[in-house]
């Protein structure tokens, strides 16, 4: 059974009846089951944040110790067939696009490289035209030799395409599903093959199918309601580490930042109060689970937040094509407003400060 199929016939816990003391007794008990998720993401749980945030720490710490693992985005192409409503690549919006040539592949490689950072993750638009499945692979074959953990997030691919990417080097999938909500998802998608919500829902599993060791799945918090998508978010991440155990599963949970263009929707709120509670909530319903934070946060809340259940932080970003190799802006428009311009160095010093150990890659393939 897919996970499409678990969604299509799953029910919401009902919340009428739900009480304080029902939070208590969830918080008190040693392993949490699908109703606890439920309840701790609930508005009662709010007056608890402090008491969930003392066991998400303690929880992380039990079964990652004091370690942060650290990547870089590297965006190779703008180009996207899509119009998101709420992304500056939305292919309604004007602006000169472009994708690095094989040279400057390389020389971002080497640049980014040359920081220290050794985990990458190789983002495009989603354009199957402009950026084929052949011209990302041959992009991870040339950048792979400078990082052990190399990841993509593109548009969704079949298990052979995933398999092909494996063998050029890539050993990590992020696809977000940004809203498990199909109506809502329809609407913020009106034009552009990503409007298959099924096939991008499913893309996890074909990546796993693929053996690729790294599979992190998330949504854009902002969008709908955020109670719901978390909750099925971790429904979802339970069924891929149940499904897949050689995988190391992990979870995003961005928050909607700036973008180009005009804006088309209202966002919903999601405080930082929320965004602890999340991170809190899913810490303790799978504890084992990884959870990354990108520069979309600013740099004090991502301090703080080091401690309680974040085991992957994203550190000198650059959100358009390119841009690694000096310090001026690269040309284009950025996907989206980064909130954190902090370097490698500067994160890892901050990391060391909380007495965390910064770690650049924690594994090593059979071709190093
Ligand atoms: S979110 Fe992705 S698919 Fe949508 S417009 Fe932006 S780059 Fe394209």
């Amino acid at each position: 059974m897919s996970f499409f199929d678990i969604l299509s016939s799953l029910k919401l816990p009902s919340i009428t009846d739900l009480s304080f003391r029902e939070v208590e007794k969830t918080l008190a008990k040693e392993s949490l089951n699908e109703r606890d998720l439920f309840v701790l993401l609930s508005k009662e749980a709010e007056p608890y944040l402090e008491n969930m945030a003392q066991r998400a720490h303690r929880e992380t710490l039990k079964h990652f110790g004091r370690t942060m693992r650290i990547y870089t985005p590297l965006y190779i192409s703008d180009y996207c067939d899509n119009a998101c409503l709420y992304c500056g690549f939305n292919r309604n919006n004007n602006f000169p696009r472009r994708r690095l040539s094989w040279e400057e592949v390389e020389d971002e490689g080497k640049a980014i490289a040359k920081k220290g950072f050794q985990d990458l993750l190789v983002l495009t638009g989603e354009s199957r035209s402009q950026s084929p499945v052949s011209y990302i692979a041959e992009a991870c074959k040339i950048l792979h030799p400078y990082f052990p953990a190399l990841s993509v997030e593109i548009y969704p691919l079949s298990r052979g395409e995933y398999e092909l990417l494996h063998r050029f080097g890539v050993n990590g999938l992020t696809i977000y599903q940004e809203t498990y909500d199909p109506h809502l998802y329809d609407t913020l998608h009106p034009v552009g093959p990503k409007r298959n919500f099924r096939f991008r829902l499913e893309a996890p599993e074909r990546g796993g199918e693929a053996k690729l060791r790294w599979i992190n799945i998330g949504v854009l918090l902002g969008l709908g309601d955020w109670r719901k998508d978390i909750f099925i978010l971790g429904l979802h991440a339970r069924y891929l580490m149940e499904r897949f155990p050689h995988c190391d599963v992990g979870v995003g949970v961005p928050r909607l930042r700036p973008y180009f263009g005009t804006p088309a929707f209202q966002p919903q709120p999601v405080t930082d109060r929320n965004l602890v509670q999340i991170i809190c909530a899913l810490r303790l319903f799978l504890p084992r689970l990884n959870i990354s934070l990108t520069t979309r946060e600013k740099p004090d809340l991502r301090n703080n937040l080091i401690p309680l259940g974040i085991t992957r932080i994203s550190a000198g970003s650059v959100t358009s094509v390119g841009g690694h190799r000096r310090e001026d802006p690269p040309p284009g428009v950025p996907q989206f407003d980064v909130a954190d311009h902090r370097s490698l160095d500067e994160l890892v010093r901050i990391i060391r400060a909380k007495q965390y150990e910064p770690v650049t890659h924690d594994w090593l393939d059979d071709a190093l």
